[in-house]
């Protein structure tokens, strides 16, 4: 691959974007030897896995791509997919989900299935997972009632609901990412510490064993409400309580997915074209000042 020109090609795409051409043809390689750059987005489970706008955190992947000229396609990882298709996404999502249907997830997710998603997100290739999602990425779930649903132990961590009288973690969300090396490389990308605001909503309560934190609590519960942890992070793979506002409420995170998921696919560097995000900011702003 050339690497030169794939960047070269990468910001005429946003330049053709922007004066509102875009020809279906532009997609397709120009040459034998320059590539367009595209991303396919994996989406796990999403009709039984996608509480509280998770879906948000797939549109504002695809969005943030689409406005800087990166065509993007989504790729549903569920019960009709074949194993092999498993291997094609550059970017995974997975969302929340209710216990009856995390169980009918892992019923499904077994076999070579199971064994692909745990080998391209020990390779690094990026994902951000929310809530039941990581919960089926550790050792075992507890749901409040019935059985122990065995995950796939990619994140060494357990999780357990206290059963159906539990009072639930609910609220909004503020956090500081620890996790290294993503905290150096999130604040390279926006001059500060990374802070994240988000929104949970979970019963079970998860506890960490060597897998490193994402980050520390300052204000709502994180992974269990009392040891102050907040999600983990294994390799390129984001695992979080904070639900599908996440990438738009904090786009830097999905610039950084967006980056990750480019520099792996096409192996060399990528600058992105900064997006007008003022909005975002006084957002976050005005959210911060009421939480904490
Ligand atoms: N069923 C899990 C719990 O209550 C996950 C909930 C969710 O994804 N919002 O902890």
């Amino acid at each position: 691959m050339e690497g030169q020109e794939t960047l070269k090609l990468a910001s005429v795409q946003a330049m053709v974007l922007e004066q509102g051409m875009y020809p279906a043809s532009f997609v397709t390689p120009v040459t034998p030897n320059i590539l367009v750059m595209e991303l396919i987005i994996g989406w796990l489970y999403p009709k039984l896995m996608s509480t509280y706008g998770d879906r948000g955190n797939v549109i504002c992947i695809k969005r943030r791509c689409e406005w800087r000229g990166i065509p993007v396609s989504i790729l549903p990882l569920d019960q009709g997919s074949e194993a092999s298709e498993f291997c094609q996404a550059d970017v995974i999502v997975g969302g929340g989900a209710q216990d009856r249907q995390q169980e009918i997830v892992m019923r499904d997710l077994q076999g070579a299935k199971a064994e692909i998603l745990k080998t391209q997100l020990d390779g690094g290739i990026p994902g951000v997972f929310t809530c039941g999602s990581p919960q089926l990425l550790g050792h075992y779930y507890e749901p409040a009632l019935g059985q122990r649903i065995e995950g796939l132990g990619l994140l060494d961590m357990v999780s357990k609901h206290p059963g159906p009288d539990a009072k639930r973690c609910i609220g909004n969300v503020v956090f500081e990412i620890t996790a290294s090396p993503l905290r150096e490389e999130l604040e390279e990308m926006i001059g500060e510490p990374p802070v994240v605001i988000g929104f949970e909503n979970h019963g079970g309560r998860t506890y960490l064993q060597s897998v490193s934190p994402l980050g520390k609590v300052r204000k709502g519960y994180g992974n269990n409400g009392e040891d102050g942890f907040e999600g983990a992070f294994h390799q390129k793979a984001i695992a979080t309580y904070s639900h599908g506002p996440l990438l738009p409420k904090n786009p830097f995170i999905a610039d950084w997915l967006i980056r990750t998921a480019l520099e792996k696919k096409y192996q060399e560097a990528i600058n992105l074209q900064p997006l007008d995000d003022r909005l975002a900011p006084q957002a976050r702003t005005a959210m911060l000042k009421r939480l904490e």
